[in-house]
């Protein structure tokens, strides 16, 4: 039998109880890599998805309920893995959240708490990590920035200050490692139908009194060419292409997997 690809690695991925982070986590564990599962949700069902995937995979898993707006519980999160793991080698930095307003309406608590989880976070996980990855001169850091990173839409003033900063984030880290065997690199998703995007759906159905069926036909078309969502498993298999060796020289880059969305 050949060795998993990913196999003795251990990937911390943030935000990974639901969403793009959960499919990224199940695509890694799919190659062999042990995972740290983040995020919030009901105790006893992280405790049944993290075990699940540990069975399914024949990986090793474990679960870390820091609070990614917290610089303290982030700390406490990688002495936990490398406690527990030896260390983080793949760092998927995706724990995010979103909040819709005008500009002039936009609730500051939102912007704070948008800008914290979606840009700071990255920032401490990454600075925590990288001596270890420095130790073992190995690592794969990647930021799940959005097509927000790369262009914006009205009323997502925070999300799309902090996707823009976290593609900038990606690329500082990728250059002072690029003499390293350490990569950063960002992934743009377009629209994917997880929890996040739902609200939005459900929201624009009942503002436009639709169906939420054309709601997300009516989402879809106004951004994505493809009229199509991307899925968690192809933003899994991104980041796969990312921790193989072709990917050891793939730095800095800002990918979109967008159905088309930056195209146009
Ligand atoms: P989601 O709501 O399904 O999942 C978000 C995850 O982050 C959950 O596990 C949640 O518990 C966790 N989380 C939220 N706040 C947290 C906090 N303070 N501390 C720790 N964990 C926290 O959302 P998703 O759509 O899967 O989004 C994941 C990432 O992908 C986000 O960064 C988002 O901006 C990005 N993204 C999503 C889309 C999309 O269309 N869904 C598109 C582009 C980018």
């Amino acid at each position: 039998m050949t060795q998993a690809l990913l196999s003795g690695k251990t990937a911390l991925v943030t935000g990974s109880t639901s969403g793009i982070g959960l499919g990224i986590a199940r695509t890694l564990a799919a190659q062999g890599a042990n995972i740290l599962f983040n995020g919030f949700g009901d105790a006893q069902e992280i405790e049944q998805l993290h075990q699940g995937v540990a069975q399914e995979f024949g990986v090793k898993t474990a679960y870390h309920g820091a609070d990614m707006s917290k610089p303290e519980q982030i700390a406490d999160m990688i002495a936990y893995a490398d406690q527990t793991f030896g260390g983080v080698d793949i760092l998927v930095n995706n724990a995010g959240i979103q909040f819709v307003a005008p500009i002039d309406q936009f609730p500051v608590e939102k912007w704070d708490a948008i800008l914290a989880i979606n840009l700071s976070s990255a920032f401490h996980t990454t600075r925590l990590a990288l001596p270890g990855m420095k130790a073992k001169n190995w690592g794969r850091i990647i930021n799940i920035a959005s097509v927000h990173g790369l262009v914006a839409s009205a009323e997502k003033s925070a999300y799309v200050a902090a996707k823009h900063g976290l593609v900038g984030l990606t690329k500082v880290t990728a250059l002072e490692n690029a003499h390293t065997g350490i990569t950063c690199n960002a992934i743009c998703p377009g629209w994917v139908l997880t929890p996040l995007v739902q609200k939005q759906v459900d929201a624009r159905a009942a503002k436009d009194g639709t169906s939420i069926e054309a709601a997300k036909k009516a989402l879809l078309s106004e951004k994505q060419p493809s009229g199509e969502f991307v899925t968690p498993e192809e933003l899994g298999a991104l980041a796969v292409f990312f921790c193989s060796p072709a990917g050891d020289q793939v730095r800095g880059v800002a990918w979109n997997m967008d159905g088309g969305w930056v195209a146009q």
